[in-house]
């Protein structure tokens, strides 16, 4: 209701904003003293996140260059689905990582470290978009670099398309390997040049910048030069990491283990977790009781970029949350209650904007960006969308379409909404019910439509600031 109210007087707060003593005023003003009881009210339970305020430890160090040391890459595969990606995953598995311990633990830990004359990669072990953008979502994101997979045989399919929306949004760096060079139908070049007309990723070789290397991912053929770029392309990025002090790592799954109990298979990003560290993923704390590696071994300790499987949580924590250590149990204790309160007044609940709120904010910031991911019944009204939607663009607000494809909206489109901070336009198409709901509790906004003018015209009134906010 406030926010509403600030709304129509052109002003914009923002759900879970913190007000300060002048706005508290105004709104105390505005309203009767059984509100103005209610601002005094959440004004002295609203306390800071806390963990932003050990994201600024990390923020300050990150700062002082110096301190920083390199970290090896951390790698998703991606493409349309049977081009090859898990068969390329088990094939660079299979002949690079060393046998594992005997009595080892041989479950996967979600990732695995191979290691090329000296010089490590960490993959994640789950290919596909949806773990790398639920991730991002979740701030956790993990990925250095995303390789491409596409079958030489079938080219760029839908899926290919929607890994590359996913990665780009992302801003992370691709590399295409163009996979199934042994099968007698394989067309790399024709691969390449559809590569080019459907995502403008143009190969080196051709002048362009987008590394491409041709394998066999089932005969192992070419997979060392493909290993070779991503150590060359990683060389190329800032891949850093802070070596020493507070741990910061990134959850992949976490599962209720028979022998073990609620573990967080992780990747470190920053610092060197030990057995006995205390530990905060959310709103869960524990304390690190064992350490096991990706070849089931036992560690006492791991640094950036390694993966590992995290024993010790007294629940399961989130998936794809942040772990944090901190300096003692009672600190634990202290921010995981403080999230849990956070959580149950539901301030932390992520929230997203609405079309009019976001164009609103645009005309008092410098941000002038709208993101819409746009999906439609057949392949003719989805460019027939994308060509009225870019002619759109004005000089001062950016449409910036980064996604559009056929068929209902998924789970997969509302996640990357949420990662990317987008809107979800949908023409003659709904949301799947999976959709629906993670749109809810994301609070991302799917807006549906029939007729193609309907749409143009609510985006276009919308754009020039006359859509009457709606509720
Ligand atoms: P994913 O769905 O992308 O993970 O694909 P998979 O790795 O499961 O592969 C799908 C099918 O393609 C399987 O039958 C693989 O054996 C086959 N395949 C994968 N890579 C190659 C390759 O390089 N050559 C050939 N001939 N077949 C391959």
């Amino acid at each position: 209701r406030i926010i509403q109210d600030f709304f129509m007087k052109g002003e914009v707060l923002k759900p879970g904003q913190k007000l300060n003593l002048q706005l508290a005023k105004k709104i105390a003003k505005m309203y009767d003293v059984r509100i103005g009881f209610d601002v005094e009210e959440v004004k002295a339970e609203t306390r800071e996140n806390p963990l932003e305020e050990i994201e600024k430890y990390f923020e300050e160090n990150y700062k002082n260059k110096d301190k920083l040391v390199e970290r090896p890459p951390i790698v998703t595969v991606m493409g349309h689905v049977d081009h090859g990606k898990t068969t390329l995953l088990d094939y660079i598995r299979r002949t690079r990582v060393a046998e594992r311990e005997e009595g080892g633990i041989t479950q996967s830990i979600g990732a695995y470290q191979v290691e090329i004359d000296g010089k490590k990669i960490t993959f994640i072990d789950t290919p596909g978009h949806e773990v790398f953008t639920e991730m991002r979502a979740r701030g956790a994101q993990a990925t250095d670099i995303v390789v491409l997979v596409v079958a030489a045989d079938d080219g760029v399919m839908p899926q290919t398309v929607e890994a590359y929306d996913h990665a780009k949004s992302a801003n992370v760096p691709i590399i295409v390997a163009i996979n199934k060079i042994d099968k007698p139908n394989a067309n790399v070049e024709l691969t390449k040049q559809e590569l080019v007309n459907k995502l403008s990723l143009i190969p080196e070789e051709w002048g362009g910048d987008t590394i491409m290397v041709p394998i066999s991912a089932k005969k192992g053929e070419n997979v060392d030069t493909l290993l070779e770029m991503i150590l060359l392309v990683a060389e190329m990025q800032e891949i850093k990491a802070i070596p020493e002090g507070p741990v910061r790592a990134v959850t992949i799954e976490t599962k209720l283990d028979k022998g073990f109990g609620p573990v967080a298979n992780a990747i470190i990003k920053d610092g060197k977790i030990k057995v006995g560290d205390y530990i905060i993923a959310g709103k869960v704390k524990g304390k690190v009781k064992a350490l096991v590696n990706d070849q089931g071994k036992r560690i006492k300790e791991a640094g950036p970029s390694t993966p590992v499987m995290i024993v010790g949580f007294e629940e399961l924590p989130d998936a794809h949350s942040v772990i944090y250590s901190v300096e003692s149990l009672e600190k634990a204790r202290e921010i995981t209650e403080k999230i849990r309160e956070i959580e149950q007044k539901e301030l932390k609940r992520k929230r997203h904007l609405k079309l009019e709120e976001i164009l609103k904010m645009m005309e008092q910031t410098e941000q002038k960006e709208l993101k819409l991911i746009v999906k439609a019944d057949t392949l003719g009204s989805v460019m027939a969308l994308n060509n009225a939607i870019n002619k759109l663009q004005s000089e001062e607000i950016r449409v910036n379409i980064i996604h559009s494809g056929v068929g209902a909206i998924t789970s997969s489109d509302v996640m990357l909404a949420s990662a990317s901070d987008a809107i979800i336009l949908g023409f003659r198409v709904k949301a799947d019910s999976q959709a629906r709901k993670m749109a809810e509790t994301e609070g991302i906004q799917i807006k549906t439509y029939t007729i193609i003018y309907k749409l143009i015209d609510d985006l276009k009134a919308a754009l020039e600031g006359m859509l009457e906010p709606e509720e």
